[in-house]
């Protein structure tokens, strides 16, 4: 799927076979919250980025309300995977929102500052995925953060 938004002139791009798994990994952990790093990389002008894998945490404290993930125990994993993929980079974080749609927590929006402020993954523009779903639906939502606002994808 490709979404953009028409304001800040930026656009993403990303596949069926991931979302799948991030849903897959997702819903293993439910009625508990669960994530991921996203990684992926941006077009040669920084407009488009093409999401294309999932680190999974090692560490991490979840709830049904919450998921806050740590970078302990992934390093090596990382490190990994820049030497298998000299374009990717570490482009942002995913989480799921058991029984609820896809829209950002005031916790959500902190845990941004955090990535921003973090010497591992600090990135000028993290992107946010939530999945929301339930037994019988599922919703997206991409969100970037961009010029210190939250924006979400169409
Ligand atoms: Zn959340």
């Amino acid at each position: 799927m490709i979404l953009r938004i028409e304001k800040i002139g930026l656009s993403l791009e990303t596949g069926d076979e991931l979302l799948n798994k991030l849903l897959v990994n997702g819903k293993a952990h439910y009625p508990k919250e669960f994530g991921g790093f996203l990684m992926g990389y941006y077009s040669g002008d920084n407009k488009c980025l093409h999401i294309t894998d999932t680190i999974i945490p090692k560490e991490y404290q979840a709830s049904k309300y919450s998921f806050e993930r740590s970078t302990t125990g992934v390093e090596k994993e990382f490190t990994e995977f820049y030497s298998e993929n000299p374009r990717k980079v570490y482009v942002g974080e995913w989480h799921t929102h058991p029984d609820s749609s896809p829209i950002p927590s005031t916790t959500d929006i902190c845990a941004i500052n955090t990535i921003i402020n973090s010497k591992i993954t600090s990135i000028p523009n993290p992107v946010l995925l939530i999945i929301g779903y339930s037994k019988t639906t599922v919703d997206f939502g991409f969100y970037v953060w961009f010029e210190n606002k939250l924006y979400k994808y169409e």
